[in-house]
């Protein structure tokens, strides 16, 4: 490789020569420069990644262009002359090849191999850098390679943050920016202890905002200071120092309410709320079973508090109190009891034998179970106690004739039909089933109405970052964020 390489230079610099001296310098000048820049180029590409060749064209050739043939020679040769160091430029990197600007007593903190930023402009970055190391502890690292070959630029990310060990050890504070020319990608690996501050969607808006841009242009150097000087900014937040340095438990507490908002606030009313409301039910709980003697009576005292719809809104507690409340109900029911005649144990009838106690209404009212009977009786039965429980039908209520919870609808008869411009009307036919006690009631059928359209399709298109997969952390090697350019 290396000796045809040396022909290829010996060959190009008699070709320049021979354009410099057949031509003459005022008239040629424009063509000549064609010439060689064509030629330069074609000999750059065929040694160099592409993104090289241009730079090396741009910067070195095109600034002498305007001046004396002889100026652009004199440069042309001095390209040529440095062609031997670019061609051993490697072109694609594993994580153990990438230079680390940290090795071997280096202080600086940018890794670029193949020059795609100015000097000035690393020199600008070592120095914001360490300016920042020297506020925060923070450390940046920055890397800017050809290619990585097929490797995704946030695995590599990942590796290289933890071969490198960027940030303190205890802290945790680092940040790697990588940059993949080839793939155009960059992207920003933060280390646990920069996640709450740097987190995954203000790493994507630094890379958005400041690094595309000028990368788009060409502008390495400036994309990447633009982009430190943002982390400056966050890092450099009161607020934001106070978490680095402290990595312990009181920022976690700051981040939790303020990465809440508003809903840190519903949450602790809601969490207030819950304890409150489940203070108030044991303290009706337990206010029943001591000031009330009677079972029956704690039962239908009892029976009142039901938790229905707290549990739904506050499950935790009241999933507790409904268990709680459920075990007091059948104790109050099932107690034994004894009887307040003579004092002796009384035993609860079972459905049948139980029928012989109770009159024909309510073993009805037990048949259409609009009422539960609990039928306690002594063993010689010369006491009997009658319990009267909710049953689980609700359509009966009390006649109005025989007071028995056997009265309920039967029929309805449409009379008009309800339309879209009128209301109707229907008869509802209610009797007792006890004593055929009868009723008719004429209610009206409200007027129809339209229903509100078609429910508006919601927007179902997601608003998630860009929708490449190496958006967001969750990766071993902490939070982050990539963009494409
Ligand atoms: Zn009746």
């Amino acid at each position: 490789m290396k000796l045809p390489f040396k022909k290829h230079i010996l060959l190009f610099l008699l070709l320049l020569l021979n354009v410099t001296v057949n031509c003459q310098i005022v008239e040629a000048k424009d063509s000549s420069v064609i010439v060689l820049e064509k030629s330069l180029k074609e000999k750059l590409t065929e040694y160099l990644p592409d993104s090289t060749a241009k730079k090396i064209l741009k910067k070195d050739f095109n600034k002498v262009k305007d001046s004396t043939i002889t100026n652009l020679e004199l440069e042309a040769k001095r390209i040529i002359f440095k062609l031997p160091t670019y061609s051993k430029i490697q072109n694609s990197y594993t994580v153990q090849e990438v230079p680390n600007p940290k090795k071997s007593g280096g202080t600086g903190y940018v890794s670029d191999p193949n020059d795609y930023i100015s000097t000035t402009d690393e020199q600008k970055l070592n120095t914001l850098i360490w300016k920042i190391e020297q506020h925060t502890t923070a450390q940046i690292a920055i890397v800017i390679l050809p290619s990585i070959g097929s490797e995704v630029p946030k695995d590599f990310a990942v590796k290289l943050f933890k071969a490198w060990q960027i940030g303190q050890a205890d802290t945790d504070n680092g940040l790697l920016i990588l940059t993949v020319m080839d793939q155009r990608r960059t992207e920003l690996e933060t280390g646990y202890g920069l996640e709450p501050i740097l987190t995954d969607a203000i790493c994507y808006r630094i890379g958005k905002q400041e690094i595309v841009p000028h990368f788009k242009r060409g502008n390495y150097g400036k994309g990447l200071i633009a982009a430190v000087e943002k982390v400056k900014v966050f890092l450099e937040n009161p607020e934001a120092t106070k978490e680095i340095y402290s990595n312990g438990v009181t920022y976690n507490k700051a981040s939790l309410r303020e990465r809440m908002g508003v809903w840190y606030y519903i949450l602790f009313g809601y969490l207030l709320l819950s304890v409150i409301f489940s203070l108030v039910y044991f303290g009706l709980i337990f206010d029943i079973d001591k000031s009330i003697n009677d079972y029956h009576a704690k039962y239908v005292r009892l029976e009142k508090y039901k938790v229905g719809c707290l549990m739904i809104l506050i499950p935790l507690p009241f999933i507790f109190l409904y268990m709680l409340i459920k075990r007091r109900l059948k104790k109050y029911r099932f107690a034994p009891r004894y009887s307040r005649v003579n004092g002796k144990i009384m035993h609860l009838k079972d459905e049948w034998a139980e029928n012989k106690f109770l009159e024909k209404a309510q073993i009805l009212e037990e048949k259409l179970k609009s009422v539960a009977y609990d039928v306690w009786v002594t063993e010689d039965e010369s006491d009997v106690l009658i319990l009267e429980y909710k049953g689980t039908n609700l359509k009966y209520t009390n006649c109005k004739e025989c007071g028995y919870k056997t009265f309920g609808k039967t029929k309805t008869k449409v009379i008009t039909t309800a339309t879209y411009n009128r209301s109707g009307k229907r008869i509802v036919h209610y009797k007792c089933r006890n004593c055929n006690y009868k009723e008719e009631k004429t209610e009206v059928i409200p007027q129809k109405t339209y229903s509100s359209g078609s429910s508006s399709s919601s927007g179902g298109g997601s608003s998630s970052f860009g929708g490449s997969s190496s958006f967001g952390g969750g990766s071993s090697g902490g939070g982050g964020a990539g963009v494409s350019w």
